[in-house]
């Protein structure tokens, strides 16, 4: 498979990629590692006019705290985030989640963060050569009018299988997107559109410049299923956080559960996490319950695309999401 022609940008600055941005929106993709949109590329599921590539902005790559607010800078390599003490001691979901992408060599020489969150959705149905979807009828997300995945789907069903962003998820991170002349924060929960062919709410000259999460007093833990244990997505996955209570540390103050690889984008679910609230860390019952609300929550807007029956993958949200509450009340009991 080989790369379709583009133009290759190298800007030197974050504000000479802003202005490419405004300049050429729709004709341009920004180039981070390349391991998502490279390959995309190579199946013909793209054709850009032109790359930017992030190479020379080492401005992006950057952790630090600032304020009890951890900052990642969007072109940080996920090396660098699984080497970070910070990372390793505030945001548990996020180092471990970032342990288990791809495999070593995408993690040390390509990947970043920003790439990884904005990594397309995908569907094995579409994310096949040329050749393989030349054989049969297009499907949405081709240009088409049927979906493979569910019967009578009027839009896409893609699905989101970045790790990272269902650990950042949990642990209530927000984006800053920068644009020429300006830029916007967004919370994760409220990203995603409700479509898998543009499942950002995000336009084409916006730039995802840096991650924030902010620092609670809170573990967090996260879990997840894969066929292999390297150089694989998830099928499923699961990213907690438990905040205790400042007047009883046995206590939770506060829950968020996030399930990933189940729709188009990580589900956070509010009545699983709410039912949290009050209950003993050790309260196994509590987690269990915790657990089912998460699976029936989540059931609904998983399609059958990513490997794996659906019941199968169901039924193992229950198992992702219990084992990550356990993981962090151990983390929280420390
Ligand atoms: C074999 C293999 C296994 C993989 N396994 C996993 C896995 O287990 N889990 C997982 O989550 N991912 C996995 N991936 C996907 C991918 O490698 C990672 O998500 C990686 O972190 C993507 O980062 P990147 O810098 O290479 O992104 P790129 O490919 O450079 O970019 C991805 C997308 O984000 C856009 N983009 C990147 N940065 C910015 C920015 N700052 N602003 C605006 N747009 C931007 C690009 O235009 C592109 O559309 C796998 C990939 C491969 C090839
Ligand atoms: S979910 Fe349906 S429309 Fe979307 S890529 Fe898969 S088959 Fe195509």
């Amino acid at each position: 498979m080989r790369l379709p022609r583009f133009d290759y940008l190298e800007p030197a600055n974050l504000e000479e990629t802003l202005d490419l941005l405004s300049t050429h929106r729709d004709d341009v993709k920004i180039l981070a590692g390349g391991t998502d949109l490279l390959v995309r590329m190579k199946k013909g599921l793209l054709k850009p006019k032109k790359l930017i590539s992030l190479k020379a902005l080492d401005e992006l790559s950057y952790i630090k705290e600032e304020n009890g607010v951890i900052k990642i800078g969007s072109r940080t390599s996920l090396s660098d985030i699984i080497h970070s003490n910070l990372i390793q001691k505030k945001a548990e979901a996020l180092f471990q989640a970032c342990e288990k992408i791809g495999a070593v060599t995408i993690q040390h020489c390509r990947g970043t963060i920003g790439g990884n969150i904005l990594q397309d959705n995908r569907c094995h149905h579409y994310n096949q050569s040329e050749f393989h979807r030349s054989g049969r009828q297009a499907c949405h997300k081709d240009g088409g009018k049927i979906c493979y995945a569910r019967d009578e789907a009027d839009r896409c069903n893609s699905t989101c299988q970045s790790d990272g962003a269902t650990a950042l998820m949990a642990i209530g991170a927000n984006l800053t997107l920068a644009q020429k002349g300006g830029e916007r924060t967004v919370d994760l929960d409220n990203f995603y559109t409700t479509d898998g062919i543009m499942p950002f709410a995000m336009e084409s000259h916006e730039l995802l410049k840096e991650i924030a999460i902010p620092i609670q007093g809170a573990k967090s833990a996260y879990k997840r299923l894969a066929y292999r244990s390297a150089i694989d997505y998830p099928i499923v996955c699961a990213g907690v956080l438990l905040k205790p209570s400042d007047t009883d540390k046995n206590k939770i103050a506060d829950a968020r559960i996030v399930v990933g690889a189940m729709g188009r984008a990580p589900l956070f679910l509010a009545k699983a996490s709410s039912s949290l609230k009050g209950k003993n860390l050790t309260d196994k019952d509590a987690f269990k319950n915790a657990a089912d609300i998460s699976m029936n929550s989540a059931a609904p807007f998983a399609v059958h695309n990513v490997g794996a029956t659906l019941e199968y993958r169901c039924d193992m949200v229950f198992e992702m999401v219990f084992q990550a509450l356990e993981q962090a009340a151990i983390a929280v009991k420390k």
